[in-house]
């Protein structure tokens, strides 16, 4: 067997390892355990999907409802992704260069293995989703980080330093899991201004891969679109959060029409998704997408958990600043090693993610996507928690 793939599967990712605690944990008792770990959305899909997926059901032929699409996906929902995409952000993209996925984590991996060849470097900023190292390495590429700055926005000196002659793309994520922070216009227009002179250098774009699952969840002004700011940019997108569709596995990749050799790109796009198997997007939910496509579901509980957990915290000792986006809360460890914080706080019950999994030393990652009387409920075992350190 593939020894490196025995080894990614034995190892599992450590939130995936601290879910699982928590359903063997609630076994014993379901009151007793508080899981933050996944970040799985709490609040339903919204109402028009749920009619939307009732219409199809009731009125298309099971048979062309659940059949294979064309490898990129029905022509009419690829269209509707471009239209909303040009009319909410003023982008430069055409329905021929949108591929739907089977969600974010699909489009991640095509678009990597799309660009990556023997020696490229891909670059992350730390903290960074875990999974960016699964799938650069798996694509035979190197997985560079260069650390965000102190509030976790662009760190344009460490960006400098890791983006060489061998630099294929820069991955970013705003709004940001795990830390919440949403890039200003203002930094992606100065990424713009340093990926454009580093691809003179280089004599050869370096890509913006912009992966934006939490786009339209924000709590201040709303994110800025890269791709409008740089034309070399794949965008990775994701309806498991703001359509609440986690499990149904859609998403789409849009290449810039205005990328150094973008039908290219998108042909290695669309290669990069047939080697991996991927066949097309889930039939079905490519047709919700096609109408449901610029709506969300209801994120108002999102809002008042991160207020509740925000203030609260805070209010108990914890080091923590509000999010500007996603959903989740990025606590400073109260001890340097935050994989002896949360093993302290998993004896409690609750099941907090060290931020070593996200490539930084010192936090934890509190997802709040969860039922309030969870927070509610865990509220008297964080005082507690803190009650250890504080004396
Ligand atoms: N990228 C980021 C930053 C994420 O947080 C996630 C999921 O949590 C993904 C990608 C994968 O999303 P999907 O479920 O659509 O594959």
């Amino acid at each position: 067997m593939n020894e490196k793939m025995r080894r990614l599967g034995e190892e599992r990712s450590a939130i995936r390892e601290l879910y699982e605690y928590g359903l063997r944990m609630k076994e014993l008792g379901e009151e007793n355990v508080f899981d933050f770990s996944l970040g799985s959305p709490s609040v339903p899909t919204s109402e028009s999907v749920q009619r939307e997926i009732g219409r199809l059901l009731k009125e298309t032929p099971p048979e062309v409802l659940h059949g294979y699409t064309s490898a990129a996906g029905l022509y009419s929902a690829r269209e509707a992704v471009a239209r909303q995409l040009r009319k909410t952000y003023g982008a430069k993209i055409s329905a021929k260069h949108v591929y739907l996925t089977c969600g974010a984590a699909a489009s991640l991996t095509a678009a990597i293995h799309a660009l990556a060849e023997a020696g490229d470097e891909f670059v992350v900023i730390s903290p960074y989703f875990p999974e960016y190292r699964v799938f650069i390495e798996g694509a035979g590429g190197k997985c560079v980080e260069a650390n965000a700055d102190p509030r976790f926005h662009l760190n344009f000196s460490a960006l400098e330093s890791a983006i060489g002659k061998n630099t294929k793309a820069v991955v970013i994520n705003s709004p940001n899991n795990p830390t919440g922070a949403v890039y200003t216009a203002e930094e992606i227009a100065e990424l713009s201004r340093l990926l454009q002179r580093k691809s003179r250098e280089k004599g050869n774009p370096v890509y913006l891969i912009s992966d934006e699952p939490y786009r339209e969840l924000t709590y201040g002004a709303p994110a800025p679109f890269p791709a409008g700011a740089y034309e070399n940019t794949l965008v990775c997108y994701s309806f498991s959060k703001s359509l609440s569709l986690a499990g149904e596995r859609i998403g789409y990749i849009a290449v810039n029409d205005g990328c150094a050799d973008a039908d290219a790109l998108f042909a290695a796009v669309s290669g990069a998704a047939r080697s991996l198997g991927f066949v097309c997007a889930p039939a079905l939910f490519q047709r919700v997408a096609e109408k449901c496509v610029g709506q969300t579901a209801d994120f108002g509980a999102y809002r008042s958990n991160r207020k509740l957990l925000t203030e609260s915290l805070a209010g108990m000792g914890y080091a923590v600043s509000p999010p500007e986006g996603a959903f989740y809360l990025f606590v400073k460890s109260p001890e340097a090693d935050a994989k002896a914080f949360s093993e302290r706080a998993k004896k409690h019950g609750l099941l907090l993610v060290p931020s070593d999994s996200f490539g930084i030393t010192g936090y934890v990652r509190i997802s709040y996507c969860v039922p309030e009387e969870r927070i509610r409920r865990a509220l008297p075992v964080f005082r507690a928690l803190i009650a250890e350190y504080v004396g």
